[in-house]
């Protein structure tokens, strides 16, 4: 069985042994959560860019990644609250869009993260609300997605047990528990 819970926090200090990256597909972490993570893990954000591009060409053999594919990056300065393992996924472009084509690749953004996570063998796994930022997939949608895959991911799940998904803003935050309340 594995848990899900909505938090609210940084998603750099989150006490997980894996946080996911919403990426963009060439790992290149100019803004939002992915400049946040490439700052607090290097220091300088040029310098995790860097060794994410390494690890993307080793692990998928070329220089982007499609939705689903991902890349692990090690934590490094962020192994003080006791990450291991950074996680890099890209989800959908939405621009306010939202339809079946987005939802599909936001699953399977999700589902490769997870199931990677798996792979590494850990039971804790934090996730940003991957595509609701600067891709501008609507946020109640990005939730409810993450908790139908979740779920979906239970059934074959061994190691992981616990996803949180952490919202960086209160405001963010209060609209998704209102809209879970209704
Ligand atoms: P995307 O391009 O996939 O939309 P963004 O980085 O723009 O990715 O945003 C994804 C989500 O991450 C947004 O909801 C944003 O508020 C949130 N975010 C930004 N910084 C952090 C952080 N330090 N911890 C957790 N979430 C964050």
């Amino acid at each position: 069985m594995v848990s899900f819970e909505i938090v609210r926090g940084d998603i750099t200090r989150f006490p997980a042994e894996v946080i996911v990256n919403a990426a963009n597909k060439y790992l290149e972490h100019g803004g939002g959560v992915a400049y946040a993570i490439a700052k607090a893990a290097a220091g300088d954000p040029v310098e995790y860019i860097r060794i994410s591009k390494k690890a993307l060409m080793e692990q998928i053999g070329k220089d982007f990644i499609e939705h689903g594919e991902v890349v692990v990056t090690p934590a490094l300065r962020l192994e003080k609250p006791g990450i291991k393992h950074v996680i890099h996924t890209v989800g959908p472009y939405c621009g306010g869009i939202w339809d079946e084509d987005k939802k599909e690749k936001l699953r399977k953004a999700i589902l490769g993260a997870l199931r990677k996570a798996e792979e590494l063998g850990v039971k804790t796994i934090a996730f940003p609300a991957v595509s609701a930022g600067i891709y501008g997939c609507p946020l109640e949608e990005v939730v409810k997605t993450f908790k139908e895959v979740v779920k979906e991911f239970g059934k074959e799940a061994k190691s992981v047990e616990k996803v949180y998904l952490v919202l960086y803003s209160e405001r963010d935050y209060e609209r998704v528990l209102k809209a879970l309340a209704v």
